[in-house]
């Protein structure tokens, strides 16, 4: 039998970035994936498939402005949906190909079947061909990810009513895509095909669309999104989803009881994910698990077995693949005498629609909640000279910040390439600067950037200087 000092049952962004992390140390380290390619859900059907889809996507929207400068086009520019997905898939093929080549130079031996726990010092392996091996290790970390949730009274045939897994291959840009939940996952997957030309519906429980983020975010979203034509049904329950025929049909109901129907020709169920622990017998290693599926874990990350582990989407918090691998690297660490930290309160959030969505630290709706006195200052792209050199004018940096200290406590943005922007407001929270410390910052001109150095004067004292 095989015996490594750590074992990590999964090989998504936690699980593959804690195999090299082990191995640096100089642990002897072994991976279990069930499936043929490694990276998980971010690889395989998640962030790099999406984001493939979302700058097709993009390009062929940009056709529409090419006129506005001066760029002549003569014949039909037509979308080739077979050949976008399938440079998607060379996109996930060759990102998959780069985890097994870091597998290969880090000396992780991987395994690739279902893992399940024997005890709670071995890991039976169910490989395709229908054998099985037992591997022995000192440490494990369960790093088995998530998947698709559901309503209970929804019928997924992936076909019609699908999940995003589906939603990154269709055969045909819907006509109408109707959307069931208007988290990230949905909002992003939406924009892909409205930009495609479907007609495109979002149903959501709430009474905004990415619910989680501050709440001008989501306002500013919904105006930029309106004016590219989705539409949206918010503080709509959705009631049921059946397939007619070659379609489906949605029925949702708003506050009032009042019964919307929504006929199209996909539903796609974006409800959110849940931990995924099936087949993993956690119960034989003696390994609690939530009542709501997620695997139990101390601020070490450390089950209720010493010697096993847990992180990413399979522990609370987050399901984002950044998290992921900070788990993954501290968990590392940890079993190597370190004392790695995590400030969960600085893992940005983004969505990848364009304008882009992006955020760090507390939103307005939650200092007002814990009665934190706050100030706030906010800069639109619209008066930057170089959101108008390119003709990106939506959207905002909005800073906030504590009231009697001016440390940063927030920072919200919404426009062009945001997803970037982000990590200066990450690395600024991470030194607890405060709001004029980063206006008195030197800022690249013309750069996007500059945005959050005017909405840091503007929550310093009022001071912008381009508005
Ligand atoms: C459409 C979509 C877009 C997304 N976009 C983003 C994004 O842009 N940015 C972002 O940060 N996050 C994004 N996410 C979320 C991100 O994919 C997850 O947060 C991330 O993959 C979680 O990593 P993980 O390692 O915890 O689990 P996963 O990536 O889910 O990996 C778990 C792995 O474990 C394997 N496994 C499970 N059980 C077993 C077992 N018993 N034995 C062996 N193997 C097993 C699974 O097959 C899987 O490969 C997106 C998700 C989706 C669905």
């Amino acid at each position: 039998m095989s015996s490594f000092d750590v074992v990590i049952i999964g090989s998504g962004p936690g699980g593959y970035v804690a195999a090299i992390r082990c191995a640096q140390l100089g642990f002897k380290t072994a991976i279990i994936e069930k499936y043929a390619a490694l990276g998980g859900t971010c690889l395989n059907v998640g962030c790099i498939p999406s984001k493939a889809l979302l700058a097709s996507s993009h390009h062929y929207s940009d056709v529409a402005h090419f006129a506005e400068h001066g760029i002549e086009v003569s014949g039909e520019i037509k979308v080739n949906l077979e050949k976008m997905i399938a440079r998607k898939q060379a996109v996930v093929d060759q990102t998959v190909g780069g985890v097994k080549f870091l597998m290969d130079k880090n000396k992780i031996t991987v395994f690739e079947g279902l893992g399940s726990f024997v005890d709670a010092t071995h890991v039976a392996i169910a490989k395709a061909d229908g054998t099985s091996e037992t591997v022995e290790a000192k440490n494990i970390i369960i790093a088995t990810g998530s998947k698709p949730s559901n309503l209970p009274f929804i019928k997924l045939d992936k076909e019609r009513i699908i999940t995003s897994t589906e939603a990154l291959k269709l055969p045909e840009v819907p006509k109408h895509l109707v959307i069931i939940g208007g988290g990230v996952i949905g909002i992003e997957l939406g924009q892909v095909y409205l930009r495609l030309g479907a007609q495109v519906s979002v149903v959501e429980y709430l009474d905004r669309i990415i619910p989680g983020m501050d709440a001008s975010l989501s306002k500013e979203l919904t105006k930029v999104f309106k004016k590219q034509g989705m539409k949206f049904y918010v503080s709509h329950k959705v009631k049921s989803v059946e397939r007619n025929g070659k379609g489906v049909v949605v029925q949702a109901e708003n506050s009032k009881g009042e019964t919307i129907t929504l006929e199209g020709d996909y539903a796609l169920v974006s409800v959110g994910r849940r931990p995924y622990t099936d087949g993993l017998n956690a119960d034989k290693a003696g390994v609690k698990i939530s009542d709501r599926g997620m695997v139990e874990v101390n601020d070490h990350l450390q089950t209720n077995v010493p010697n096993i582990y847990a992180i990413g989407d399979v522990v609370r918090g987050a399901m984002l693949a950044h998290k992921a691998e900070e788990e993954g690297t501290m968990v590392a660490e940890l079993l190597a005498g370190q004392k790695p930290h995590i400030n969960y309160n600085l893992i940005p959030g983004v969505v990848y629609t364009w304008p882009e969505v992006a955020a760090v630290g507390q939103t307005e709706e939650q200092l007002k909640a814990s009665g934190i006195e706050y100030k706030a200052g906010s800069f639109p792209f619209k008066a930057l000279g170089r959101a108008r050199a390119g003709g990106d004018l939506d959207g905002f940096v909005k800073i906030l910040a504590d009231a009697k200290t001016d440390e940063v406590l927030g920072v919200h943005m919404i426009g062009a390439r945001c997803a970037d922007l982000i990590a200066e407001a990450v690395t600024a929270m991470e030194f607890k600067a405060s709001a004029e410390d980063i206006s008195r910052i030197s800022h690249a001109h013309p750069t996007f950037a500059e945005a959050i150095k005017e909405a840091a004067l503007a929550a310093t004292d009022n001071r912008a200087l381009h508005v």
